[in-house]
């Protein structure tokens, strides 16, 4: 869990990011590169590669995520408008982070 992997950097604060929520088990900040006007990245404490290393028992945060993503979507004032809640899955589904993260995408019209 680590030193290697730039989120867990920056759930560290060793590295900066813009937090729009945090608390004990997951952190949302801004992605550096957004590809809408509202581009978000709901990542869990926990260091866990991909959804492919998922366990049984990571039900939990894996439910937290989608509800923070929920909840920021509102906050962001895009709930009715609507967005993309998305996990990118290894090199070939477009993931380059190996962190677990779900990208919020939204807020085009
Ligand atoms: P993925 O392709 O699903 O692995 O997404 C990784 C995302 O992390 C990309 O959209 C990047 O723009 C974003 N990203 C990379 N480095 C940072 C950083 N230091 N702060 C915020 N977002 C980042
Ligand atoms: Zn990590």
């Amino acid at each position: 869990m680590g030193k290697d992997c730039i989120f867990c950097q920056i759930i560290q604060k060793d590295l900066p990011a813009d937090f729009t929520y945090t608390d004990d088990r997951l952190v949302v900040f801004k992605d550096i590169h957004p590809h809408a006007p509202v581009h978000l990245l709901i990542v869990p404490r926990k260091h866990i590669r991909s959804i492919n290393d998922l366990r049984p028992d990571d039900h939990g945060i894996v439910s937290e995520m989608i509800l923070a993503g929920k909840k920021a979507a509102a906050e962001a004032g895009i709930a009715q408008s609507g967005y993309k809640l998305v996990f990118n899955v290894e090199r070939g589904g477009g993931q380059v982070i190996f962190h677990l993260h779900l990208h919020l995408i939204g807020g085009w019209r």
